[in-house]
């Protein structure tokens, strides 16, 4: 009996070690550093943000303008991986629809995030063509709208009214503004929203702290009001920008306006693609990917 035991212990330890080793070949097959990266994706001016957690779901809120979002993608993504499980598509512009298109024609999506605002654009008509091809499913969202992968958990802030079937005065008002959260790490999305959508999310009390910040509106000074500043108070900021844009973005207001409140900023016109690896207890970053 006694000799049972030990051999029983022996093929239990063997057993361990194999599910250690498997788990380990896994990763490294995988390329996964176990962390959630955030990508805030070099497409010049305009936005588009990836999210790829550690169990290789993949989020990619807005595509930029054009083709560029493609070669990006490329970079960060196994090129086995052709499938994005959630677009996320922060409003009608097309510095941030355009490139969704691209990635409707190349890439398997699972399902769409749209607010329903209308547009009138032809990248509107395009987008909303190409959904109807492939047969996507979409969801309209507004503040209140939940979603989870994992241990990831977003929710959305903004627009706090319902634009389903509405042609707005500002496609910027409609932009949809996320909070998502990673174990006790936090970063807030904003799309292009404004002052306005800044104010309308402080007077019903759904702003709040975040550790990363995506600047809003390409660091406008329409947008990232001191108070709105003041309550996220982001550890670091991500400007998504292109070099030499014809708006001027980011405004030297906006960029004084951080620097007076002591928070770093990282600009894809001078650094590049910027990814946060985020741990459900620590975050970093590296630049010029
Ligand atoms: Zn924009």
């Amino acid at each position: 009996m006694k000799s049972n035991k030990v051999i029983q212990f022996i093929i239990a330890i063997a057993g361990l070690l194999l599910i250690t080793f498997g788990a380990s070949q896994y990763q490294a097959v995988e390329n996964n550093d176990g962390s959630l990266h955030l990508w805030i994706l070099d497409i010049g001016q305009g936005d588009s943000i990836l999210i790829d957690t550690p169990e290789h779901q993949q989020i990619l809120v807005d595509g930029g303008r054009g083709s560029a979002v493609l070669s990006e993608l490329s970079k960060t993504l196994p090129l086995t991986d052709k499938e994005i499980d959630l677009v996320i598509s922060t409003h009608d512009d097309a510095d941030h629809m355009g490139g969704l298109n691209e990635v409707l024609k190349h890439y398997k999506v699972d399902k769409i995030w749209l607010t329903g605002a209308v547009g009138t654009t032809k990248t509107y008509l395009t987008f909303l063509s190409l959904i109807a091809e492939k047969h996507i499913p979409t969801e309209k969202i507004m503040a209140g709208s939940k979603i989870s992968f994992g241990s990831l958990q977003g929710i959305v802030i903004s627009p706090l009214q319902n634009y389903d079937g509405i042609t707005p005065e500002s496609q910027n008002a409609t932009s949809v503004v996320m909070f998502w959260q990673y174990g006790s790490e936090t970063f807030l999305l904003t799309g292009d929203a404004e002052t306005p959508q800044e104010q309308e999310m402080i007077a019903r009390g759904v702003l709040r702290h975040a550790n990363i910040l995506k600047v809003s509106h390409h660091g406008s000074h329409t947008a990232s009001s001191e108070e709105f500043l003041k309550i996220v108070n982001p550890e670091i900021t991500a400007i998504s920008v292109g070099k030499g844009n014809s708006y001027g973005h980011p405004h030297q207001e906006i960029l004084d306006r951080l620097k007076n409140l002591n928070i770093p900023v990282l600009r894809t016109d001078q650094d590049g693609a910027v990814r946060f690896d985020i741990t459900l207890n620590s975050y970093s970053y590296k630049t010029g990917l």
